[in-house]
């Protein structure tokens, strides 16, 4: 980094390169700074719930190394066997168990970082508080390796949860769903995930399903529930007693390989899609709970009216909706797709949303940021950068416009 701020080349952190937004990409070219071999788990403190990672180790061998200690790392996106934890934490991923346990940024406690002009700082800490000076540790979680590259993490950990259970709830609609799921928070319930598959998605993964689909199926949603094995039977049956009302169908899968199943078929949901049509133009809005069912509605709408097919799928949980635009780019122009986005994103913010809920702005989003931000705090983003990185080195050409 101090060579690159003597010559001024620009520098791309890299992780394994998934990130859907075109954010580890070198458009303005420069050198790709791959990560992926500073992949040492440092430590697992069972004592303090804390360990310290390299940023090159991928989610899924973490959390599968956490496990066998008898700890928990929740974040857990549908990507986190192929992922890494610095990937993560540049973009402060989000996952199904957001619901219950939060996203990226609430497990970062601490971070080394290798600044723009070769310096190397720590910040945040090991232990569960602290609060001296500002917060950098939020400020790096989800900066897309604009600010600084991160070469260590200090995590926080939980306790496993002694029993999960996975119910399996199928709707007619997208909006049946919603309402189901808004009336379990209403009910007092809490599932770990609550995560929503529309028609055109279960008709991609249909094949990797337990059980055929019951006829006029408009939409799927995979309820978990988690914590000793007493609460989650209780929650079990709660759930299915509030969603009797709203369902065509419930199963429950408490046994370790159906669990599986169901979610590997849900992990399934971005390739099957790809495979349905050659392109497609992926968001990950964000809604208000109570406004989801209605956007879920407007937005079907929308596409139709487009006769463009858009799948909706994700974590309903915290509201947080990916609207996938499929389209065949020999019959279907650019354009039409780019107004029908367009006109989705406004949706978003007119309903108090937000255009990005994980996966970050990089350069596919950018041109949208001013609509959700106002110019003073444009500004102010912008500024913070310019303090960061003076010369502009770290991953040029993102985040903003
Ligand atoms: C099938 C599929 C499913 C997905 N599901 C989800 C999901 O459920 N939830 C979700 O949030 N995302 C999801 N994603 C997106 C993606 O996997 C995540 O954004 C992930 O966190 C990226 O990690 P990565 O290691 O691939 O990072 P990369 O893609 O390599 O990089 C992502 C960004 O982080 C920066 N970066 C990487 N490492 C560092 C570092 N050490 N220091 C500084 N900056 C760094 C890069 O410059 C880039 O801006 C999915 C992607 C795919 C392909």
């Amino acid at each position: 980094m101090a060579l690159a701020n003597e010559e001024g080349f620009p520098v791309v952190p890299r992780g394994a390169g998934t990130a859907t937004t075109g954010a580890p990409l070198a458009a303005k070219g420069g050198l790709v700074l791959s990560l992926l071999r500073l992949n040492r788990i440092l430590e697992i403190n069972t004592e303090d719930l804390v360990a310290v990672v390299e940023p090159g180790v991928f989610n899924g061998i973490f959390k599968s190394e956490v496990e066998k200690r008898g700890l928990f790392y929740p974040p857990d996106p549908a990507s986190y066997e192929f992922s890494t934890l610095g990937g993560n934490v540049a973009t402060c991923a989000g996952g199904p168990k957001g619901l219950k346990y939060g996203v990226t940024k609430d497990y970062v406690l601490g971070l080394e970082v290798v600044l723009a002009g070769g310096e190397v700082i720590f910040c945040g800490r090991r232990t569960m508080k602290g609060v001296v000076g500002y917060d950098l540790v939020h400020l790096f979680c989800g900066s897309e390796g604009t600010l600084g590259i991160i070469t260590k993490i200090i995590l926080k950990l939980l306790p496993k949860p002694k029993a999960s259970a996975t119910l399996a709830a199928y709707f007619q609609s997208v909006e049946k769903a919603a309402q189901g799921f808004l009336e379990l928070i209403k009910e007092g319930l809490l599932p770990a995930t609550a995560e929503l598959l529309d028609e055109v998605t279960l008709e991609a993964i249909k094949g990797f399903l337990n059980s055929a689909l019951p006829s006029s199926t408009g939409a799927l949603v995979l309820f978990e529930f988690d914590g000793g094995l007493k609460q989650v039977e209780e929650d079990l049956w709660a759930g299915r007693e509030v969603l009797k009302d709203f369902a065509l169908k419930i199963e429950a899968a408490q046994e370790a390989t159906l669990r599986e199943k169901l979610w590997k078929a849900r992990r399934q949901v971005s390739p099957a899609l790809k495979k349905l049509y050659p392109a497609k133009v992926a968001d990950d809005v964000v809604l208000p709970r109570r406004l989801v069912p209605r956007f879920l509605k407007e937005t079907k709408k929308l596409a139709q009216s487009y006769k463009i097919t858009v799948a909706c799928f994700g974590h309903l949980g915290d509201g947080n909706i990916h609207v996938n635009i499929l389209f065949d780019p020999q019959i279907t122009p650019y354009d039409k797709v780019e107004n029908l986005r367009a006109e989705i994103l406004g949706k978003v913010l007119n309903f108090a949303g937000t255009i990005s809920g994980e996966h970050g702005i990089g350069l596919t989003k950018k041109g949208y940021l001013p609509q959700e931000l106002s110019p003073a705090l444009l500004s102010l983003q912008k500024s913070l950068k310019k303090v960061f990185d003076p010369k502009g080195i770290l991953n040029p050409g993102k985040v903003f416009p």
